[in-house]
């Protein structure tokens, strides 16, 4: 089997997510080449054949040039898989890429299940094996769900170009607004989940984070359930952290949730659940009721 892989660049600076894309060619055991619209001095360490094009020319993101950048690898590459992240990136290049090759397009992969790509569903409750049936199939794969490897080596570039003439002009990025809450710069996040069962409890883990000197995150439904503001929200559709300590209150340990913690330093779990998932990542895991647990630990460290 042949991979393509699609590294990104962003702001000047080429994405680790490229490591990402080595680690789950080397879980599917399959040969790989990469793209990259990027600089030549800053590539990916990676022993294989890189398809580089030059983002000064081309712009970090430009959909229409892109695409037609990516379909020239592919053209010499004859992939059977094409692979993004499920970035911005991802998300919206593949499926550009997927209709112009006619390929199907399997996106937020989180496992392999022998060929069948594993993706979640019902908000990830649930997950569903897909086996495509087109013969080139692109897919892209959620943050975090397989390990990163580091190949090193350096890749034998092949220069791309187009003549394709954009209607569009990547003009900046523009960052989230920072609210009242940095949680990327914080040293200790305690993080509410949906376990804490209700709004008003919230006031019940701000208190812990005090007392921890720490600040406030949480889970997506505490996000949805209008528990929390947006920018609290740590995992792939919200913030990535990367505290010392990380004090997950009433949270199973989703794929989307980890992608967003799991370089913290040091875990705690509060779950009632002794075999929820965030017990896998978690350095300790307290097998108790939050609700019960955390006014207690914070009444220990006040
Ligand atoms: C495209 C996409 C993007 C997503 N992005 C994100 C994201 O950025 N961040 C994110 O967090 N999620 C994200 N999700 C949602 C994610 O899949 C999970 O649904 C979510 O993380 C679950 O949140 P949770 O752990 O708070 O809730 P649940 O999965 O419902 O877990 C609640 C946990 O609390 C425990 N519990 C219950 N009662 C108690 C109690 N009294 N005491 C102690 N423990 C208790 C339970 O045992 C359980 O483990 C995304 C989903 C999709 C599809």
């Amino acid at each position: 089997m042949k991979l393509l892989l699609v590294g990104e660049y962003r702001e000047g600076k080429l994405l680790d997510t490229s490591a990402e894309l080595s680690g789950f060619a080397s879980a599917i055991g399959a040969d790989a080449s990469m793209f990259l619209v990027g600089s030549a001095e800053d590539v990916p360490a990676f022993s294989g054949t890189l398809y580089l094009a030059d983002a000064r020319v081309y712009g970090e993101y430009n959909p229409e040039v892109h695409k037609q950048l990516l379909l020239k690898a592919v053209e010499e590459v004859n992939p059977d898989l094409v692979v993004f992240i499920h970035s911005s990136y991802g998300w919206d290049l593949a499926p550009r890429v997927a209709a112009s090759l006619k390929a199907a397009l399997v996106s937020e992969v989180i496992a392999l299940a022998g060929s069948a790509y594993v993706v979640g569903c019902c908000n990830a409750k649930m997950h569903r094996n897909v086996t495509p049936s087109t013969s080139m199939v692109v897919i892209t794969i959620q943050a975090g769900a397989f390990s990163a490897l580091t190949q090193g080596g350096t890749p034998s570039v092949k220069t791309l170009s187009t003549e394709k003439v954009s209607t569009t002009e990547f003009v900046c990025y523009e960052p989230a607004e920072a609210k009242d809450v940095d949680l990327a710069k914080a040293e200790i996040v305690v993080s509410a989940g949906r376990g804490i069962g209700k709004k008003e409890n919230i006031d019940m883990i701000r208190s812990l984070a005090k007392a921890f000197g720490g600040e406030l995150g949480g889970s997506r439904p505490v996000v949805d359930a209008g528990w929390l503001d947006h920018g609290h929200q740590v995992g792939s559709t919200g913030q990535t952290v990367a505290p010392k300590l990380y004090v997950a209150c009433g949270i199973s340990g989703s794929i989307q949730h980890l992608a967003g913690m799991k370089k913290s330093g040091f875990i705690l779990a509060i779950n009632k659940d002794k075999d929820a998932p965030i017990g896998e990542v978690a350095d300790v895991l307290v097998v108790a009721d939050v609700v019960k647990f955390a006014p207690a630990l914070t009444a220990k460290l006040t």
